[in-house]
This record gives structure tokens, C-alpha cells and sequence, in this order.
């Protein structure tokens, strides 16, 4: 019997037991999953950051860690963490992400907000909506939530710009990477998507010099992480006017402080990091294959490279 630590909240407890427990009998494992193993006699840790554990060291046999989350940053630098880290790749999550994105660009692209916030008896009927044809969005972060976000925006016939840390390719966008790519990517762009982890070289990637490069009036889309945004320089340039609107889903600081001005400027809508969860069915398989692949001696998916940081 293969014993594994659930090593998250209580709320996580109630939520994935069951199905965690499904999908290892699913593929034929049999998994003692609880969350009071001793340390040593732990062979996998189910994890996420919601809950107490952050010392790794006491762990020996611990083969590898298997987070719910899909961002890292809160484990990466975790310097008792030895194990091979695997993060949550769920195909639902990409989904519901995909979803979120397509929502936000579709609002910002077509100029919603001056209806929706204009129910006044006005009949506007004077300007004509563009067209997603005229309107490239650059997708910064070409791993799995922004490619297939990129794709689905590329399917609905915007020019889909990409960009990433190395060279990617993929049909349907046109694709710049490295740090000589990124002006290339947002220059006379339309909307903006951060799609990229929390790092050292991510951090601040959007700041007063970047914010210059895209059209005016562009918007952004932010449900990567709140360190992309130099957050002074967006709500300077929103005050310009060169920033149109901006939705953001991710915050230095979460909950994000009641008096952020966020909150109450008109051209940014706040929502409470709520553009992809795990879902609970999905993710269990996910967490389930990769034990299974431990067990069988083939390489784990979705490794985290501690060096890179994500
Ligand atoms: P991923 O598969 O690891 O992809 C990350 C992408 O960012 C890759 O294309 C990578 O480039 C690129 N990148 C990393 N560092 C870079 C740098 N310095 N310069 C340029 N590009 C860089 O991650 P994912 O699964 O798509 O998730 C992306 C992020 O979404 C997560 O890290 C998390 O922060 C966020 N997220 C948010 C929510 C939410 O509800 N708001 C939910 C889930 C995830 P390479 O392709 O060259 O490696």
C-alpha cells in the first residue's frame, strides 16, 4: 500500500478525499491518502500552498511532491523542498482560463463597458464596433493556458501575437520570445494577456516603458500574477488614456486592500482571483497518472525546473 500525505487545507480535505481516492483505484493503485502519515513512511505528498506544511526536510522517502496549484511561486524557493515538483496541468483549468480571457478581450475589444455603464435613456448609436481582424492581441506566455487562450482568440480572427522565454511555434499566432522579442510583440497591439509565472524575470514586465509600445487605448487582461504590473505605471498610463481599461484577476497583495485604487477607478475592473480553478475531477487524474508513472519508473509530467522558476 503506497502511502501518501495530503498536505493542504482543511477545505482542500473535504473537497478532493474522494476524488483523489477515485482516481487512484481508476489506475490501479493502491493509495493510503491521509493527512497524518509519519514523515518517513510518506511516499508522495498531494500539496498546495493553502496549507500548513512548508518544512520538506523531514520527508526522506518522499518521492515526489504533486501540487493542486498551477503557479508556483510560493513552493519554488522553498529551500527544504528536495523532491522532484510536479505542478497541475488540468485540462478544465485550461478550459475555464480559456473562457475567462476570451470573455475579457471580447468586453474590452467591442467596448462594452459604454453600454453596460450607460443605461441612461441615450440612444449611442453613432460609432461602429471593430472587428477582430483589426485588432491584434499580444498573449504574453506561451505555456499551456496561453496557448490554448491564444488559439481560441486566434479561431475568433484576432492577429494573435505570443511571447516567451524560448523560441515557440505554434500555427495560429505569430510567436517572439527572449527579451529582443517583446517589443516586437507589443508594439501597436491591442490587448494584452499576461499569461506568465510569478519570477525574477517576469516581475514588472508591464512598467512605463512597455506600456508605451502597444496602440492607444489598448486594454489588458491580467490572470497571471499581480508582479507582472508595475502597478503605478498602469494607473499612470490609464490616466493618459494610454491604457484603455484593464481587468485584473491577480494582485500583489490578495485580497486586494479595500483602498487600492484598483478599486474605484472606472477603467479597471477587479475580480478576486477567480479566472481558472482546479477542478477537483480533472486534476485528481492528473495527480493519479503522475503517482502512476512514479510507480512504473517513467518520467513525471509537468515538472517544475526549481532553477527557472517555474
Ligand atoms: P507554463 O505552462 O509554465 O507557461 C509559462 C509561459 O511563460 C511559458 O511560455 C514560458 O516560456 C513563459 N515565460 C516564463 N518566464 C518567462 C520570461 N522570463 N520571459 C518570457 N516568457 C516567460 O504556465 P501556465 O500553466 O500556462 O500558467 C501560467 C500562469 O498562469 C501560472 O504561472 C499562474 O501564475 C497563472 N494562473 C492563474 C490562475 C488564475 O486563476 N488567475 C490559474 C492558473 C494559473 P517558455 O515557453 O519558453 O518556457
Amino acid at each position: 500500500m503506497i502511502k501518501a500525505l495530503f498536505a493542504a487545507s482543511d477545505a482542500d480535505w473535504r473537497t478532493y478525499k474522494a476524488a483523489l481516492n477515485a482516481a487512484f483505484e481508476k489506475v490501479g493503485l493502491e493509495v493510503d491518502l491521509s493527512r497524518s502519515h509519519a514523515a518517513q513512511e510518506v511516499s508522495y505528498m498531494v500539496y498546495a500552498p493553502s496549507g500548513p506544511l512548508q518544512d520538506f526536510s523531514p520527508y526522506v522517502n518522499c518521492k515526489a511532491v504533486l501540487s493542486l496549484w498551477a503557479g508556483v511561486e510560493r513552493i519554488v524557493g522553498n529551500q527544504s523542498l528536495t523532491q522532484p515538483l510536479a505542478r497541475m496541468v488540468d485540462p478544465s483549468m485550461a478550459q475555464g482560463m480559456m473562457e475567462y480571457v476570451v470573455a475579457q478581450v471580447l468586453r474590452h475589444h467591442l467596448g462594452m463597458d459604454r453600454y453596460l455603464r450607460g443605461q441612461d435613456g441615450v440612444w449611442r448609436h453613432g460609432e461602429m464596433p471593430p472587428v477582430a481582424q483589426d485588432s491584434p492581441i499580444t498573449v504574453l506566455g506561451l505555456g499551456e493556458l496561453g496557448r490554448f487562450a491564444g488559439l481560441a482568440l486566434s479561431s475568433l480572427g484576432f492577429p494573435v501575437r505570443g511571447w516567451s522565454r524560448t523560441k515557440r511555434e505554434v500555427d495560429g499566432i505569430v510567436c517572439y520570445h527572449g527579451d529582443e522579442g517583446l517589443a516586437a510583440a507589443l508594439k501597436g497591439t491591442r490587448g494584452i494577456v499576461l499569461l506568465l509565472p510569478a519570477t525574477a524575470g517576469t516581475e514588472n514586465i508591464l512598467n512605463a516603458n512597455t506600456l508605451a509600445l502597444p496602440a492607444k487605448g489598448a486594454f489588458i487582461v491580467n490572470p497571471g500574477r499581480g508582479t507582472l504590473i508595475d502597478d503605478t505605471a498602469l494607473l499612470a498610463a490609464i490616466e493618459t488614456g494610454q491604457i484603455g481599461g484593464a481587468t485584473l484577476d491577480v494582485f500583489r497583495t490578495e485580497p486586494l486592500p479595500k483602498d487600492h485604487p484598483y478599486w474605484s477607478n472606472p477603467k479597471v475592473t477587479v475580480t478576486p482571483h477567480i479566472a481558472a480553478f482546479t477542478r477537483p475531477d480533472s486534476a485528481c487524474d492528473v495527480i493519479a497518472e503522475n503517482m502512476r508513472r512514479s510507480e512504473a519508473g517513467e518520467p513525471l509530467l509537468y515538472l517544475v525546473d526549481r532553477k527557472r522558476g517555474y
